[in-house]
């Protein structure tokens, strides 16, 4: 095929034989976040750049670097990196704050980063998220954590992480920030250009800084665990005895700053080392200065995102079960112009009643046929000839255990083709209804 017709590096297709991977976490994460009273919420791909400018913030990496900005007739739009900032934008237009709080919602969607394509690294990739807002109790942190963990577990997931962090409020952070100035205007010379311009600006985000000599650097500064004020103190401690009353294990992680500016007191990360280097699974935290940063009123707020294909990439690593995927019940293999036409009225009928039929579309011969039907993994095979045309009765044959049962090839009859597949059917499949 042609380079330029190719898919785009750092992008993946979703093959059939792959899909049932994503359905097991699709299912897990959704059902999970139900039983936790969050429902689903769907946004646009794109928004507005400056949604992303204002929320996840100028002098972070992935607006300084990693937007995919777009641009139609006079108008520019971003391709969503992530999925919080797209959903407190569709909180405050549709008035949802204005309803009973805390208001909970959760999202399967694709993100878009223009990063270094690796293993667990992608510019197309897909994420499970939620959000909760209204609440500033930490009961509401560690019922997000909660929700994050439960899912992990209920995945099949060993050996993962939970690191904790409370990294301040505004308060907090003016003399944090002081201190970050003071220990990173020693190494000035050293710096990345970014982080030249970030030093003024944003003194964090030198934290999270990937170049070589700037993480160095950063392994020494200060720690925002020091200067917190007592309030965060108090909510980062009452959080923590939450969880371990509940019996969550985690690890107080001084060092997570995460890399999106909205974050304030919270922060966490739940981490696998067995899928090399990118083992963040899931990141989170408390964004309480968001919404009002966005036009709203005032209203704390926090959640997490978890990357569904370094999820499924650690499933795979530790063989983890995932579900298996709905087989064809039925093969029809119709020998003869006659046949043809009545598969075709049976397939009809049998799959508006759910049942997944197949038969040959391919003209080909019943030892070519019986070879797909196997391959396809059908539970029943009926083969529909000359003989059994006339006669209106044919052989169903259980592949499995070969058994062969007559059936009616009448379809409008009582007792006739529907009636007795389903009874064979089931009855197998359960046993005997009687
Ligand atoms: P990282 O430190 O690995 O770059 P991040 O802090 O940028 O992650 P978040 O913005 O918190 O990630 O996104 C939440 C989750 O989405 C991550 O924990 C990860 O599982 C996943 N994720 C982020 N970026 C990518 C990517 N480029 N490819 C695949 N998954 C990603
Ligand atoms: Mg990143």
């Amino acid at each position: 095929m042609a380079q330029n017709l190719q898919r785009p590096y750092g992008t993946e297709d979703v093959t059939p034989d792959r899909i049932r991977k994503w359905h097991t976490v699709e299912q897990v994460v959704s059902q999970n976040a139900e039983a936790f009273g969050f429902r689903e919420i769907r946004i646009p791909t794109f928004e507005n750049t400056d949604l992303f400018m204002r929320s996840v913030g100028e002098t972070t990496d992935v607006v300084q670097k990693e937007m995919y900005t777009v641009s139609a007739k006079q108008s520019t739009f971003t391709l969503r990196p992530e999925g919080t900032a797209g959903v407190m934008r569709s909180f405050l237009q549709n008035g949802l704050l204005n309803e009973a709080l805390p208001i909970k919602v959760y999202y399967i969607l694709s993100c878009f980063r223009h990063e270094r394509p690796q293993a667990g690294r992608l510019r197309e990739f897909h994420q499970f998220g939620i959000e909760m807002a209204g609440s500033a109790s930490p009961y509401a942190d560690a019922e997000v954590i909660s929700l994050a963990k439960s899912i992990i577990d209920q995945l099949g997931l060993k050996n993962i992480e939970l690191n904790l962090n409370s990294i301040g409020c505004p308060k907090c952070r003016a003399n944090y920030h002081l201190a970050l100035k003071e220990y990173f205007s020693t190494r000035k010379d050293e710096l990345c250009e970014t982080c030249l311009t970030r030093l003024e600006r944003n003194p964090m985000r030198l934290l999270d800084c990937k170049s070589e000599i700037c993480s160095e650097i950063a392994k020494d500064a200060p720690l925002i665990i020091d200067y917190l004020c007592d309030e965060c103190a108090e909510h980062f401690e009452q959080l923590k005895s939450i969880l371990c009353a509940m019996d969550i294990d985690f690890k107080v992680n001084p060092k997570i700053v995460r890399g999106l500016d909205y974050y304030t007191r919270t922060v966490f990360e739940f981490v696998t080392t067995d899928i090399g280097a990118q083992g963040t699974i899931c990141g989170g935290g408390r964004y309480d200065g968001l919404i009002e940063e966005l036009g709203g009123k005032a209203t704390p707020s926090l959640g997490f995102a978890m990357g569904l294909e370094r999820l499924i990439m650690t499933m795979e690593n530790q063989g983890c079960d995932f579900i298996e995927e709905k087989k064809c019940d039925l093969y029809i293999c119709p020998m003869g112009e006659k046949a043809y036409t009545e598969a075709a009225k049976i397939a009809y009928k049998m799959r508006s009643i759910g049942h997944e039929v197949a038969f040959d579309t391919m003209n080909r011969g019943l030892k070519a046929q019986m070879k797909y039907a196997n391959k396809i993994g059908a539970k029943y095979v009926v083969v529909l000839g000359d003989n059994e045309i006339e006669s209106g009765f044919a052989k169903l044959k259980n592949m499995a255990s070969g058994e062969q049962f007559d059936i009616s090839l009448d379809l409008s009859s009582e007792n006739g083709f529907v009636d007795s597949f389903v009874n064979i059917y089931y009855s197998e499949a359960f046993g005997s209804l009687e």
